[in-house]
């Protein structure tokens, strides 16, 4: 599998390490009565999705940014890619989606 780095280009899966769901929000309020439950959920439940997921990824032996990725998670193809926290797409970085049905294999 390769993943399209933002900076780098698309590169083997192998040079990232995966963190996980890119779609959790951490809670806002560590002060609130329900913090410790807002802050388990946020950390702890992982799901299993099939099908198209966010995910995160960091470019270890790149370019050490964080990248989310948008995959599915059957057919391993990635959809797109960009710097995670990033809103808006930068219009500076050449499109990073990629459909490369040639070079599926499963992600360690
Ligand atoms: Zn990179």
């Amino acid at each position: 599998m390769r993943i399209p780095c933002p900076y780098c280009g698309p590169r083997d899966a192998h040079e990232f390490s995966y963190l996980g769901d890119a779609t959790g929000t951490r809670p806002k309020n560590p002060s609130a009565p329900d913090a410790i439950l807002a802050f388990h959920d946020y950390v702890y439940p992982r799901g299993n999705p099939a099908g198209s997921h966010r995910e995160l990824w960091y470019h270890t032996n790149g370019c050490r940014r964080w990248v989310e990725v948008s995959r599915n998670t059957l057919t391993h193809e990635i959809t797109g890619a960009r710097f995670a926290g990033a809103s808006i797409p930068d219009a500076s970085v050449p499109d990073a989606s990629v459909s490369d049905a040639s070079e599926k294999e499963a992600v360690s």
